[in-house]
């Protein structure tokens, strides 16, 4: 049997299959999820949504939100998601590079907590898009 996986973001679904195993970023660290996975709800953390599929394996960037498990289908609502080939890695690094800038220099508390978000969604993006390079797909 296997899983039925949607990604869903404010905008679009940006992913939906029958896969084998999801291995998801859990807001505690990252979690397994294969067929007849006991029902689970749980909020994600920016991270690498990873997606196996017949023996190859994709790619997710994902940004919050929650994941629902529950009878052969995880559902993920979250913020934003982007394909390892949707990534743009210019806008990532000059997007790293603004983060740095403000954090080296904080005006503000809620500066500072923005700047260090935007700063790991940036590193994220950048990762998963080396990853794809390294793979050299
Ligand atoms: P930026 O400062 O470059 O806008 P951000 O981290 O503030 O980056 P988000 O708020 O996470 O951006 O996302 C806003 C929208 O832009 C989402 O739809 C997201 O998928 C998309 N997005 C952001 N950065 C990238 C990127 N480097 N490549 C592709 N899509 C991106």
């Amino acid at each position: 049997m296997p899983l039925h996986i949607e990604v869903i973001t404010p905008e679009r679904k940006v992913y939906e299959d029958e896969v084998d195993m999801v291995i998801a970023p859990a807001s505690e660290g990252y979690v397994g999820i294969l067929p007849h996975h006991a029902p689970l709800l749980t909020s994600l953390g920016p991270g690498e949504f990873r997606v196996k599929k017949g023996g190859g394996e994709e790619v997710l960037a994902v940004f919050g939100g929650f994941m629902d498990v529950r009878e052969g289908r995880v559902t993920v609502l979250t913020e934003a998601a982007e394909h390892v080939e949707e990534i743009d890695v210019q806008r990532a690094q000059a997007a790293r590079e603004r983060a740095q800038q403000a954090l080296a220099a904080p005006v503000s508390a809620a500066d500072e907590q923005r700047a260090r978000a935007a700063l790991q969604r940036a590193l994220i993006r950048i990762r998963v898009s080396e990853r794809r390079r390294r793979r050299g797909a």
